[in-house]
């Protein structure tokens, strides 16, 4: 980057800027957005720091929807034409008491301490009228792919527990390495993340997850001695021999094997990455000395629900993840029709579908892969879609209010009458045709007399 050179974020950040400095207030951009700019990577939001304290920024942006979220530490949200500005007064840090925040906001006039106080030299970085702030070395780091703490890293860690996570987001999300001093503070001090909200090793571990190669994420918080405290579950999986001849990866591999191999969907990832938790508790090896894990996926649902409910996660996420680790062995049988319409009532087209997903990733995973009846799946649920079988009770074409029409008395009967017709319209062998139906019943004169 050359001096005065003007850069496109592709977003609109000057209007936000220029009010600020008008008003005599020094502002830039500043963080995440240097960064993922410098790299080539889009930009989704946009971080601002000022020398405007939050009272000035909530009077210059009053005419904007303004979220006073962390003005405690002097971050204000400007909302404009539905981006989101986070705009934070330059500050300085005082001392930790406990491990994530500073026990005091301390604001600074000087962008220099401002930058001190960020957490890894790639995002300590400014930008103001056409020149890049970067007293750290950050624009370096960049281009050696290297996470670095401004200043010693056995302090910074010990500050905010959360930047090990944040290392480890950063690693995974931009394919970076953890330098080896930053690596050792970490490990020292790893059981300190349990200083540190779920809710924010969550969201850090969601990032984790939804990288290009999640897999390295997880090998790293393991590597760091984090696992153990944030997945006891997943790390109990490193090591641990399948005894299995369909399996020539240890539990742990195979897990981040299956994790690579599913799209970027977050009930997805967490289901790939849990979905054998549950065979270390079941494990047994029968006479000809193969592993067997009978009802495994019943333990990795426990695992789940317990695990993810401890970070927070949300219910309806929780319930997928869930499910979709539940029946993820459901492959061993072959797809017809009737069981993909099964699968189709039971947890809807877009999560039978990202089951599909896991029982791809899954086989593919082992040595002896068996993809076709997954393959046959996929065709099925188009083929099941474009016939008229109803899917849900409501489609079918006859309801209890016809039955009665048609001299059916009131009661258990009316249920029973139509699970049967659903049966044979399902197996085929009456068409979902309300004449065809009512044809049919009066034929063979089924329960009328009942
Ligand atoms: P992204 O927005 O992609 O998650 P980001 O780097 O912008 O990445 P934010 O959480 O938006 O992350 O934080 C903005 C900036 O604030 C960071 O770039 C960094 O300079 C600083 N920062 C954030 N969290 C910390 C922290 N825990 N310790 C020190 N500085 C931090
Ligand atoms: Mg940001």
């Amino acid at each position: 980057m050359t001096k005065h050179e003007e850069i496109d974020l592709g977003l609109p950040y000057k209007h936000i800027l220029a009010r600020l400095e008008d008003e005599g207030y020094e502002s830039y951009l500043v963080g995440g957005c240097i960064r993922d700019y410098l790299l080539g990577r889009e930009v989704y939001d946009i971080d601002i720091t000022t020398r405007a304290r939050p009272d000035d920024i909530r009077r210059i942006f009053s005419d904007k929807k303004v979220i006073g979220f962390g003005q405690k530490y002097g971050t204000i949200k400007v909302i404009d034409k539905s981006i989101g500005y986070e705009i934070t007064t330059f500050r300085k840090d005082g001392s930790y008491k406990d491990k994530r925040h500073p026990d005091g906001v301390n604001y600074s006039d000087s962008i220099y301490e401002d930058l001190q106080r960020r957490d890894f030299t790639i995002n300590a970085m400014a930008y103001r009228k056409g020149e890049i702030i970067d007293p750290f070395g950050g624009k370096y780091d960049l281009g050696k792919k290297i996470l670095r703490t401004v200043g010693d890293p056995y302090e910074r860690i010990g500050e905010d527990m959360l930047r090990s996570m944040r290392s480890v987001r950063f690693a995974t999300t931009l394919g970076f390495y953890i330098e080896d001093d930053l690596k050792s503070a970490i490990r020292d001090r790893a059981s300190e993340i349990e200083s540190i909200s779920a809710d924010r090793i969550r969201d850090e571990l969601s990032k984790i997850l939804l990288a290009d190669k999640p897999s390295r994420g997880i090998r790293i918080l393991y590597e760091l001695g984090l696992l153990s405290y944030i997945l006891p579950e997943v790390k109990a999986m490193v090591g641990f021999d399948q005894h299995s001849s369909f399996h020539h990866m240890d539990l742990f591999d195979h897990s981040l094997s299956v994790l690579d191999k599913l799209p970027s969907d977050l009930a997805l990832r967490l289901a790939g990455l849990f979905h054998d938790t549950g065979k270390v508790s079941t494990m047994f090896i029968d006479e000809r000395g193969e592993g067997r894990f009978f009802g495994h996926p019943l333990d990795s649902e426990k695992i789940i629900d317990n695990r993810l409910r401890k970070l927070h996660y949300p219910k309806k996420i929780i319930e997928e993840v869930k499910i979709l680790s539940l029946r993820h062995m459901d492959s061993a049988n072959t797809y017809t029709k009737k069981s993909v319409r099964k699968h189709l009532r039971m947890m809807g087209e877009e999560t039978f579908r990202k089951l599909l997903d896991l029982q791809m990733a899954d086989t593919l995973s082992t040595s002896k892969p068996n993809i076709e009846n997954i393959d046959r799946a996929r065709q099925l649920i188009d083929e099941v879609k474009a016939s008229n079988i109803p899917i849900k009770r409501s489609k079918l074409a006859i309801n209890g209010n016809d039955l009665k029409e048609i001299g059916y008395k009131e009661g258990k009967i009316i249920g029973e009458s139509l699970s049967y017709i659903e049966n044979l319209v399902e197996d085929e062998v009456i068409a979902n045709d309300k004449e065809e139906i009512i044809k049919f019943l009066t034929k063979k004169a089924l329960f009328l007399d009942r």
